[in-house]
């Protein structure tokens, strides 16, 4: 396919993915809320990697009221739709789908949603209750309108990446979920949406979540619980709130003494709350 196209409803998004779905060509979704960066570039690359140059890359850009909490910043969040268009050209998306929440939601709040699972075993779901069936629901819907067969998320939110591949496993639903690495500032930030909340003495105190991982793997060696104790040092010493810092299996589910494992951490600033996390490797064979 070549330039973008911009759908705003269903019915002009099937109109252009019309002629390649009838060619044979694969399509694959990229899931935003827009304000994008070169993290979310980067899943569009991969994104046309997956399907070649026959194939559609679809970036969609929605900023889901249904995964925002009472008091979170779904009023405040970066809304930056002609940079979002330039970036997405760049990148060689082919469809822009851009739905208003009446398109989404046309009866409102949707009275069939997707469970999570147990809030209380999750690390984000137990601060955000709510968060991952507002993910998980929109998700579904866009796998159902766009029917892609390859969709990107990026290792950035971790827990919603292992959620999404739950549901696509528990939930039968025939596509590929593919994670994709964090990108991260020059300085190792974790390129965010929310970063641009920041006040510049809040942008440099946000470094101590990518120390954080830092140290963490540092300490890989010494086993999960000297992991996790390195990395809550660096938040305690640069003063951060933080929500929680964890050593999990790789799919989330228990702290494994040793072999592949991953440190999650989450902290506020002021009130632009920031997630980050890093594959590390358990035991002295690291
Ligand atoms: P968002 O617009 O924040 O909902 O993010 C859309 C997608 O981009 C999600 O799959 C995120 O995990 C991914 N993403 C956001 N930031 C980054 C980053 N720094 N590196 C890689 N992927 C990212």
């Amino acid at each position: 396919m070549s330039d973008l196209l911009v759908a705003r409803t269903r019915a002009e998004l099937d109109a252009a993915l019309k002629d390649v779905r009838t060619g044979g060509g694969r399509v694959a979704l990229v899931p935003t809320m827009g304000a994008l960066h070169e993290g979310h570039a980067s899943l569009m690359t991969v994104a046309r990697d997956e399907v070649g140059p026959a194939g559609a890359v679809v970036a969609s850009i929605f900023v889901n009221p249904l995964q925002f909490g009472p008091g979170e910043d779904l009023d405040r969040y970066p809304r930056t739709f002609e940079a979002d268009l330039a970036m997405s050209r760049d990148r060689g998306v082919d469809i822009v789908f851009a739905p208003v929440v009446t398109e989404m939601y046309p009866d409102g709040e949707p009275t069939v949603t997707v469970d999570p699972g147990q809030d209380e075993r999750s690390l984000e779901g137990r601060i955000r209750p709510g968060h991952f069936r507002g993910v998980l629901t929109v998700v579904a819907k866009l796998f159902g309108m766009v029917r892609p067969d390859v969709a990107v998320f990026g290792e950035k939110d971790y827990e919603q990446l292992i959620k999404i591949r739950q549901m696509v496993a528990d939930l039968c639903m025939p596509v590929h979920v593919v994670g994709a690495p964090i990108v991260r500032e020059a300085d190792g930030l974790a390129m965010s949406s929310r970063n641009r909340y920041l006040e510049p003495d809040q942008r440099l105190a946000a470094l101590a979540l990518s120390r954080a991982l830092h140290a963490g793997v540092e300490a890989q060696g010494r086993g999960p619980d000297a992991v996790a104790a390195a990395a809550f040092a660096v938040l305690r010493e640069a003063g951060l709130e933080w929500d929680y810092v964890t050593v999990a299996s790789p799919d989330l589910d228990g702290t494994p003494e040793s072999g592949p494992a991953r440190l999650l951490v989450a902290a506020r600033l002021g009130s632009t709350r920031l997630i980050d996390n890093t594959a590390v490797h358990l035991g002295p064979d690291s």
